[in-house]
């Protein structure tokens, strides 16, 4: 069972390949299921850099189910999208996502208190910073945003780890706090390997977060976070392994946002 969940399109302004190409390359590579899904417009920022605008959504949807319906008899494609969660904002975070049709909701944090945390741009605040502090602060915005009720995945849990810089500390009440959020809405989490691409050079989350994700039966699903169509299931094989080694022998996968859970060996 071949499943990638977390795939950006040229819409957002930093990927490349239209959504054929990225199709094409998911059949190519042999996956069965391919959920396209790009930034939703961010609510906090006009950046044309890091996301589509509101006027180029609806266009993002039809494309996204032209293509499904053209390759339906190979691959299974799904209409994703990846919304921030931004607390002030959440009212038109909340309409935008009720206005399509979408069959999951990948639910992000990359902007905590006025900083985008995961713009390479904005990269130096790091140094500058309690990292221990940021990031428990990350986890409870992450934990608010599980708390809505608006998303089905928590994606990339420990995102701030992207550039390397980690403070020396278990994070695990934290993560027990975020968990607990997530199996109360019903949500199930990403391992996301983009983290391996990245000077983190880890998979998105951490091992201990799997462990006790496992523990606590909290569902999991897969993506690349790709940016282009060569990185569809980059770093799958590493992932496919430390799912089975904690346990995890089924997937999560997506049909008009009800959670379906197939055998990793189906
Ligand atoms: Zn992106
Ligand atoms: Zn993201």
């Amino acid at each position: 069972m071949l499943v990638d969940y977390h795939v950006h399109t040229h819409f957002c302004g930093h990927a490349r390949g239209s959504i054929e190409d990225l199709v094409l390359s998911a059949i190519q590579k042999g996956f069965s299921h391919l959920g396209i899904a790009d930034h939703m417009p961010l609510t906090y920022t006009d950046d044309r850099a890091l996301s589509m605008s509101p006027e180029e959504l609806p266009f993002y949807v039809e494309q996204v189910l032209e293509m499904k319906e053209k390759y339906a008899g190979e691959i299974s494609i799904r209409l994703g999208i990846e919304a921030d969660y931004e607390p002030h904002t959440i009212d038109k975070i909340e309409k935008m996502i009720d206005s399509h049709p979408f069959d999951y909701v990948l639910g992000s944090v990359h902007f905590v208190d006025g900083w985008i945390f995961d713009d390479p741009r904005q990269m130096d605040k790091y140094e500058r910073i309690n990292l221990e502090e940021f990031y428990l602060r990350y986890y409870r915005i992450l934990k608010e945003m599980a708390e809505t009720g608006l998303y089905d995945i928590l994606s990339h849990p420990d995102l701030p780890k992207k550039f390397g810089y980690r403070p020396n500390r278990d994070f695990g009440d934290a993560y027990r706090e975020v968990l607990g959020s997530a199996l109360e809405n019903d949500m199930c989490y990403e391992l996301n390997t983009s983290g391996l691409r990245w000077p983190a050079s880890e998979i998105y989350p951490e091992n201990s977060f799997i462990g006790i994700a496992s523990e606590l039966g909290i569902p999991v699903t897969l993506g690349s976070d790709a940016h282009c169509p060569e990185d569809i299931g980059s770093g799958f094989e590493r992932a496919e392994s430390l799912l089975r080694e904690y346990g995890y022998c089924k997937i999560a996968t997506f049909e008009k946002r009800r959670m379906n859970l197939v055998s990793l060996d189906s």
